[in-house]
């Protein structure tokens, strides 16, 4: 059976199936997308720039259509999806309006010549290895500035959203983007693993699991290409002080269970000070317990289902152990009956670091809350884990708060506020968590050469 099925997570059914790539296919379609980099980077920036604003609109014009794509495959929320087409319509219209002044020539000091500039040159074609939590986004985050640029791009998507990544190349066809300077492929890892080998690829950007990762970055180094990798996060939310613990604790409930808890930057660790630890407890739990459980498509549901049964499965295991393994369960944690693939959002506190949950990601509706004695030790917490994706510190005093913020080792550090994603603000982390940035001028800095050209 073809990975490229999709189903309702609802609802546990069949959706749609899709044809993957042949063997014979994959040397196809490197061909067309390294004929069509010769034409696409001759194009002037702004006849590129024009693709993507037209993309942007089309993105508002069929909102509703692609909103209810996303929900049916993945189950998010419909005004989650809605948030989402909105978010990656503004990451193609950032890159229309910016696009042509970050590719322009940069004079330099000429330094004893006549001149000296560098150049932001395309590089070719690219590779995308694209999750299905935000099927449009982290899309977006990569295609935009990479086709502004000037690069050609070969997507392969998750097989979860087989029906939203057809969607999002005929919306870039429509917009003006020629049918092979963007080619959406059902491939295999083994058929991405050849295309990351051959010459005629110059780049691949992955978003996924840490497996996923090491494997294309492992083919990718021995071909010497470049590899972005955006992985997992367990990102800490610490509380430092507050006037109105309930409002804090509500909105880190909140973000947890954004998109089911299923978000690389979601906060999943919350590390909080002792004189606010039981409020903030109570107030968690209070808040996971109104949540609305339900069909994503129905405007009262709060928390849809998880991406897919195994998923879910793979987090009430997360949850069991940490129990077995004598870590306190507030509340939830159990898989709701029937075929969708729900389950009740989980508190856990008492976690210590034999324990799995310690060091690894929960990719779900699951709290982990923390009690911290000190500042030192609230950070010390926070960065006693191998990714280092984001982190938020709560604090009154913002002096305080942001002299922590600094201690954090992640890629993106919030003070009052957590995971905010723009399009011009840099995205991505270190540690396990991965390397390279997407989005503002740091995503586009990523697959060009940065040439110069020095005239005597
Ligand atoms: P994966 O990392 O397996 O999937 C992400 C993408 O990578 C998909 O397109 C997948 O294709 C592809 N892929 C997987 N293995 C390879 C490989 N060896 N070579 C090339 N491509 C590959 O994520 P899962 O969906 O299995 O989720 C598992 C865990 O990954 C989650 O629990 C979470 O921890 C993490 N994750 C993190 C995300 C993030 O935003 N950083 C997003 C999604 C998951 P296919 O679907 O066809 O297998």
């Amino acid at each position: 059976m073809s990975s490229y099925v999709t189903f309702n997570p609802a609802t546990g059914r069949t959706q749609r199936e899709f044809d993957s790539l042949t063997d014979s296919d994959v040397d196809a379609v490197l061909s067309r997308s390294a004929r069509a980099f010769v034409s696409w980077r001759a194009l002037d920036p702004t006849a590129r720039a024009s693709a993507l604003r037209r993309t942007a609109e089309i993105y508002e014009e069929r909102s509703d259509e692609l909103a209810q794509a996303i929900t049916t495959e993945m189950g998010k929320p419909l005004a989650e999806s809605e948030g989402e087409v909105r978010l990656a319509a503004s990451i193609y219209r950032w890159y229309a309006d910016h696009g042509p002044d970050l590719l322009a020539d940069e004079p330099l000091d000429p330094q004893g010549a006549q001149e000296s500039i560098v150049q932001t040159v395309p590089v070719g074609p690219l590779v995308g290895v694209m999750p299905w939590n935000f099927p449009y986004y982290q899309v977006a985050r990569f295609v935009a500035p990479n086709l502004m640029a000037g690069n050609t791009i070969i997507l392969k998507h998750a097989g979860i959203c087989a029906a939203s990544s057809a969607l999002m190349a005929e919306i870039l066809h429509d917009a003006g983007v020629p049918e092979d300077a963007y080619i959406n492929v059902y491939a295999s890892s083994d058929q991405v693993a050849d295309m990351i080998a051959d010459p005629r690829v110059h780049g691949v950007s992955l978003t996924g699991s840490e497996k996923a990762g090491a494997s294309v970055a492992e083919t990718a180094a021995r071909n010497l290409t470049k590899a972005v990798l955006e992985l997992g996060g367990s990102d800490p939310f610490i509380v430092l002080s507050t006037d109105d613990v309930a409002s804090v604790a509500q909105t880190a409930a909140t973000a947890r269970l954004s998109n089911t808890g299923q978000a690389c930057n979601s906060p999943k660790r919350f590390i909080v000070l002792d004189k606010y630890y039981d409020d903030f407890l109570t107030e968690v739990v209070k808040a996971f317990e109104a949540v609305t459980i339900g069909d994503p498509a129905d405007s009262d549901t709060d928390l849809g289902p998880l991406s897919s049964v195994d998923a879910r499965d793979t987090v009430v295991d997360q949850v069991r152990t940490a129990v077995d393994q004598g870590a306190t369960l507030h509340i939830g944690g159990s898989p709701l009956d029937g075929d969708g693939a729900f389950m009740r959002p989980a508190v856990l506190t008492e976690i210590t670091p034999e324990m799995d949950a310690y060091s690894e990601e929960i990719f779900g509706p699951v709290a982990m809350i923390y009690r911290a004695e000190s500042v030192d030790d609230a950070v010390r917490l926070a960065n006693d884990v191998s990714f280092g994706l984001s982190g938020s510190v709560w604090g009154s005093d913002l002096q305080t708060a942001q002299a922590v913020a600094d201690r954090l080792e992640v890629g993106m550090a919030y003070v009052n506020e957590h995971g905010t994603t723009l399009p011009g603000l840099p995205f991505g982390g270190v540690k396990r968590s991965g390397f390279g940035r997407e989005l503002g001028r740091w995503g586009m800095g990523e697959f060009v050469n940065t040439k110069l050209r020095r005239t005597s």
